[in-house]
């Protein structure tokens, strides 16, 4: 009954105002804090940092704050949760009944969800959730709750959470009447997960794309970021193939011959004389292929923005965590487009290229000519995707990718496109690359002409 000393005991009816923040040091590690605030100064208000270990977000600290805001409250006490956000709200009112169906399998943040869902079933009082209007009075108390949450997660003091459930609250297990085969077999895999130790190459390398990713872009990634950005719909399957790989360390280059007997010599790039891992071959190898390429990328690039990001490793393989933003902050849809797509399709071709040079081509590499050919041919490829995928109605709606889109990624690189119309979808010869590789001047010999 301890856990219960500090419930609020009067009045008959209490409305506790809720929010969540989230505060980022300069080291980059964003802190969470639930904030709650109630009118008339009140000694209960206060701001609570959420427990480090799990996901650090506005959306689970404003979970942990409805836990304590209920947990805080006695239990015959009519009680308001009030929030400018409508996610503790519908995760109670709307997805509870399936989330407990399926036995909570996939569910994000579940532990405080259950805990809350069953503190909320041990209350003897009605509970309501509100949403505040904007410019209201409810609105108002929220941002002193958003305050109290903020100061407490800018001084990062550890706080306890209990998320023990009341007895005989929880329904245990999954139904097994009414749910569908995929639910079972994530919950087997849940299961088998949970005994899983991730690989050490691919902890260091997640921390390599990490550490490159802030340097260029200045933005904090956590490992789930980095997974999720080879996601994106932006890349062809074959180059999210390839960057999974390689954030796997899986790929059959380097160290990985070391292990083989009498393979030794593959681990070393004849060409160079030293270790040839994926950033050798990305970025340091001198064989003809990726200064060329990268050239050729970063030219192209400077025709629609002034700055190129430093090539890396990490920022190649966490292409898709790449933010470009305009004055005013917003996200510039276009530019992070065109960037995976620049960045993907160049690292893949090097990969390829690389490997044609050492396994069917004996060493010998490709000629200049023929690397910016496959590289244009690469890029006007991708161009040609889009286009078609742009202008074609799937089932008589909407396009299979927005037309809008495509014109932003694309435009101020293609060649001639002043001659094009703004809207150039439609049209028969675009083309894109020309521009990458600027003509060298014709010399004039002093031996030719008459006379
Ligand atoms: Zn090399």
């Amino acid at each position: 009954m301890r856990r219960r000393a500090e419930t609020i005991p009067t009045p008959e009816e209490v409305e506790i105002f809720i929010a969540g923040a989230v505060h980022t040091l300069a080291s980059r590690t964003a802190r969470a804090a639930a904030g709650i605030f109630i009118e008339g100064g009140n000694p209960s208000c206060k701001g609570k940092c959420i427990p480090v270990t799990g996901e650090q977000s506005q959306y689970a600290a404003e979970l942990f704050t409805a836990l304590e805001a209920t947990k805080m409250t006695h239990r015959d006490t009519i009680l308001t949760i009030t929030s400018t956000q409508t996610h503790v709200m519908e995760a109670m009112n709307k997805k509870l009944p399936g989330w407990e169906l399926e036995g909570w399998v996939g569910v994000k943040h579940r532990d405080v969800l259950r805990c809350l869902a069953a503190e909320l079933k041990a209350r003897r009082a009605r509970t309501t959730f509100k949403t505040a209007v904007p410019a209201s009075p409810e609105k108002a108390r929220c941002l002193k709750a958003s305050i109290l949450a903020k100061q407490s997660a800018r001084n990062r003091v550890e706080e306890r959470w209990d998320l023990t459930l009341p007895p005989n609250t929880a329904l245990p297990g999954m139904r097994l009447q009414g749910n569908r085969q995929r639910v079972f077999y994530r919950s087997i895999r849940e299961i088998k997960d949970r005994n899983l130790t991730p690989r050490p190459s691919t902890l260091k390398m997640l921390d390599v794309v990490r550490k490159d990713v802030e340097f260029a872009f200045g933005r904090y990634v956590t490992d789930a970021d980095i997974w999720l950005a080879l996601t994106a719909r932006d890349l062809l399957p074959r180059t999210a193939q390839f960057l999974w790989k390689g954030l796997h360390k899986a790929h059959r280059i380097g160290n990985y011959w070391n292990h083989i007997p009498e393979c030794g010599d593959r681990a070393i790039c004849q060409e160079c004389g030293v270790l040839e891992d994926l950033e050798h071959i990305l970025i340091r190898c001198t064989s003809p292929g990726q200064s060329i390429i990268w050239q050729a990328t970063e030219t192209l690039w400077r025709e629609k923005e002034e700055e190129w990001p430093l090539v890396s490793l990490g920022t190649v393989l966490g292409c898709c965590l790449a933010e470009f933003r305009d004055e005013k902050g917003k996200a510039k849809q276009g530019t992070q487009r065109l960037y995976r797509i620049l960045m993907s399709e160049s690292a893949y071709l090097i990969w390829k290229l690389r490997n044609e040079r050492v396994i069917s081509r004996d060493g010998t590499p490709a000629t200049d000519e023929e690397i910016k050919n496959r590289w244009k041919y690469h890029i006007n490829q991708r161009l040609q995707v889009d286009m078609t995928l742009a202008r074609r109605p799937r089932l008589g709606k909407r396009p299979a990718l927005a037309p809008l889109l495509v014109l932003t990624t694309w435009s101020r690189i293609l060649d001639n496109e002043q001659s094009l119309p703004a809207d150039w979808l439609r049209e028969a010869r675009v083309l894109v690359g020309s521009r990458a590789f600027p003509q060298a001047r014709p010399r004039r010999h002093r031996s030719q002409g008459i006379g």
